[in-house]
């Protein structure tokens, strides 16, 4: 028999289970507490359940699906895992420390078919989608880290490794898991999924009616240049993509926020600055500047500090809501896909 990991399952899901393999429903709430409040290593450690219910539950599933490989940790707090699969491939999760509190990045895929230039993760291509209880998994081993030390993680940004809307059902299925209440239970407004623009499901995702944060990374100002930095914008063109974030804001009332990566003297001249606010003046969003990292197979510099102030002071005169992402982990190889990237070249 297959087996499936016990974190693949919603809460209704396992109430379905316990009536189909004749036990109460109510075992599920146990079940719950289990994987998400206590967080145990194994089905013998549920010592509130039948001994049988426990054989059973060890025939059918595997507990965690993620084995910790390594585990890097900057001054600044930050916290990076590459975490091994059943099938030998590893994908990357990072824990943020914020003022506003703990959060953890998850991957929604191993590797990347998205191809933007700037991106480590997209290097070897993609090898395959995570299932949702891959990506739960690696939020409740990012709060079995957090533990001992007593802090919780408060939200959760979909925006590591792989592009989420090309693995849309586990991901949304993902989003459910955690935002239950038997779960994790991390609110809604506490988790935001970010995307390269795959427009048909963003207005998917625009009709699933709640209160999950957007995040889109645009990286350019108008189409051309984008489509240099994003092959993605062959296929859905920025018109098409601004268009479905119109929609998005209409139906959810919402703000968006559109990622910026500055990428040395490609995207980050005054000239890209006007074009920006002129694209964006007057929509309800917020723009996120992100000084790209270093990867050393791409051959991208940063933007001077004096510059990426100035890119801002720009936006600022359009009234279009800028921030400048502060960087975390910088001693350590936090672009996501760099750790991923150097274990496939070391092993
Ligand atoms: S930035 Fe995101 S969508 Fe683009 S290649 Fe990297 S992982 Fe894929």
């Amino acid at each position: 028999m297959v087996k499936t990991f016990a974190y693949d399952l919603s809460y209704q899901e396992w109430k379905d289970w316990m009536t189909r393999h004749g036990h109460p429903e109510w075992r599920a709430n146990q079940i719950m507490d289990w994987l998400y409040v206590k967080r145990v290593d194994s089905f013998g450690d549920m010592t509130n359940l039948p001994k049988n219910m426990r054989a059973e539950l060890s025939e059918f599933f595997h507990l965690m699906p993620l084995q910790v490989i390594t585990t890097q940790v900057s001054r600044d707090g930050t916290v990076k895992f590459l975490f091994g699969l059943h099938d030998g491939h590893a994908i990357e999760t990072v824990i943020m420390r914020h003022n506003y509190g703990i959060s953890v990045c998850v991957t929604t895929q191993v590797g990347c078919r998205v191809g933007c230039t700037f991106c480590a993760s997209t290097l070897g291509g993609l090898k395959r989608n995570l299932s949702a209880g891959e990506i739960v998994a690696q939020v409740v081993m990012a709060q079995k880290y957090l533990d001992p030390s007593s802090e919780k993680v408060k939200s959760v940004v979909v925006m590591g490794s792989g592009e989420p809307f090309e693995n849309y059902e586990p991901t949304m299925k993902f989003v459910r898991i955690i935002n239950d209440g038997h779960g994790l239970n991390i609110g809604q407004r506490h988790i935001t999924v970010s995307t390269s623009g795959v427009v048909p499901n963003l207005y998917r995702f625009a009709d699933e009616n709640w209160q999950v944060g957007l995040a889109i990374s645009l990286h350019a100002p108008n189409t051309e240049l984008r489509s240099k930095l994003m092959p993605i914008n062959r296929r859905y063109p920025l018109a098409e993509l601004l268009d479905a974030c119109r929609y998005y804001l209409e139906k959810t009332g919402r703000r968006l926020t559109f990622e910026y990566a500055l990428i040395g003297g490609k995207n980050d001249q005054s000239e890209h600055a006007h074009e920006l606010g002129k694209l964006l003046k007057g929509m309800n969003c917020l723009v996120n500047l992100i000084p790209v990292n270093y990867v050393p197979e791409r051959n991208y510099t940063r933007t001077p500090r004096k510059q990426i102030f100035e890119f801002k002071r720009i936006l600022d005169s359009y009234h279009v809501n800028t921030t400048i992402r502060r960087e975390h982990g910088h001693d350590i190889d936090a672009a996501c896909g760099q750790l991923r990237a150097k274990h496939s070249r070391l092993s």
